[in-house]
């Protein structure tokens, strides 16, 4: 059987060669260390920036979809991405992993699709069955409200089961090269609807060598649908690839924010012995509970004993360690998150994390053992970073800690004034 017709991609040319696609002259060039641009976006060729969901023009389903995911503001790509892949432009996203593309493409589809048709009208190509899973729990996530529906279409699940599902109608599928093109080929998947196609991980995808694969299944696709890539890092090869099918593509790159302790007012109280920590918590205790507050100390031990010292003195505090399950982690972070629990003791666990850096209260009831920890804990990405308040509780020991990180870090921690609740 042929898929071969002068609608399908068969015409656009797979060779670096193509006369179709923009030519080396089109390509913004890549040059230059990455991330010593200000701001951390470089290279792009589409300018506009929307902060805000509300503000994309997206269908009122779709954004309450959005919001009930507990997305309030879009990321960096997401605020520069969304709108060209809604207008129906191709667009190569490239950023680091977590920088939110999953959303930003998923949203996209979501809006473009149209729900009372029971056709696929998206196709998304992932390198593992896992990415793929992911992918499409946010997108039945996001497209709850829509009731949009998205089928995984990966390698080790029944491939009659597949086929009922793709034959009783998808809007979306996600899958795996292999499996999407046994799809296609036995016909269970359709791709006269297919408006978009989007390669996630697009370095990953080509480093694993599936670029005949996904060239298989580029082919069967209309000529006219959109392209949307999306890629950690644009080694030549992907570059080259990218030339061959899509059209005049929109790049945006975004660098993974830095971290800064930029706007963050860094304090110190001098409690002299270990001892007199606990008492100097409960004291502000009242100042921590005007806000959310994160309290740090070194070790799991430390987190059990100083949260049921706080219980008993009937201060209300969760806490969290890697001793706990994952499911009870998952709890007290969701609690943290949605503003029932107020101030939250924990490790270093948390410390990597965007959920942290939202919190504008941070206490180091122990100086960090090790001063990348430091950032970590109180850091704040540069251009979305909220504006904070570090307090760190240092004893005679942590003295000289505490002049290593203000040397390491270029910075200056003060002793701590009574109006601190005002800044807050
Ligand atoms: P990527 O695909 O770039 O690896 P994801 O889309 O998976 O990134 O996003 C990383 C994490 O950030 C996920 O937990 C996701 O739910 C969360 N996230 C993405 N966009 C936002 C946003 N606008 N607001 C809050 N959290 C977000």
């Amino acid at each position: 059987m042929s898929y071969t017709s002068e609608r399908r991609n068969e015409d656009r040319d797979w060779t670096s060669e193509s006369k179709n696609g923009p030519t080396e002259a089109d390509a913004p060039a890549y040059d230059g260390p990455a991330g010593m641009e200000p701001d951390g976006l470089i290279e792009t060729n589409w300018e506009t920036v929307v902060d805000s969901f509300d503000d994309m023009n997206l269908k009122e389903e779709l954004l309450r979809g959005i919001y009930a995911y507990g997305f309030e503001k879009p990321s960096a790509i997401q605020q520069r991405a969304i709108v060209p892949c809604v207008k129906g432009l191709d667009v190569i996203a490239q950023a680091q992993s977590g920088t939110g593309k999953t959303a930003t493409f998923s949203i996209s589809i979501l809006q473009q699709i149209d729900t009372s048709v029971s056709q696929c009208q998206a196709l998304i190509l992932a390198p593992t069955r896992e990415l793929a899973q992911q992918i499409q729990k946010v997108m039945i996530a996001l497209g709850d409200f829509m009731h949009a529906q998205c089928h995984a279409c990966i390698g080790g699940t029944n491939v009659r089961e597949d086929m009922r599902r793709l034959e009783a109608g998808v809007h979306v599928v996600v899958g795996t090269p292999g499996r999407v093109y046994d799809m296609i080929s036995r016909r269970a998947l359709r791709t006269d609807e297919i408006k978009l196609f989007v390669l996630d991980e697009a370095d990953e995808m080509l480093s694993r060598g599936f670029k005949d694969q996904i060239h298989d299944v580029f082919k069967l696709l209309p000529g006219n649908v959109q392209v949307i890539l999306l890629s950690a890092t644009m080694p030549d090869d992907v570059f080259e690839v990218s030339k061959c099918f899509m059209r005049n593509p929109i790049q945006i790159l975004v660098k993974k924010e830095e971290l800064t302790l930029e706007g963050i007012k860094q304090f110190y109280v001098f409690v002299e012995r270990e001892d007199w920590k606990f008492e100097t918590l409960c004291d502000l205790y009242e100042t921590l509970s005007i806000t959310q507050a994160v309290i740090f100390c070194n070790t799991r031990r430390k987190v059990d004993w100083l949260t049921e010292n706080m219980q008993s003195r009937d201060f209300t505090v969760s806490a969290m360690h890697g001793d706990m399950e994952q499911r009870e982690r998952d709890l007290i972070m969701r609690q943290f998150r949605t503003g029932s629990s107020r101030v939250l003791i924990t490790t270093d666990l948390l410390a990597r994390g965007i959920d942290v850096q939202q919190v504008s209260l941070v206490i180091n009831y122990d100086l960090p053992s090790n001063r990348e920890n430091y950032i970590h804990r109180i850091g704040r990405g540069g251009r979305f970073g909220r504006k904070g308040v570090a307090i760190n509780f240092v004893t005679s020991e942590d003295k000289r800690t505490m002049s290593d990180i203000e040397q390491f870090y270029h910075t200056r921690i003060e002793e701590m004034p009574t109006n601190v609740a005002d800044l807050i």
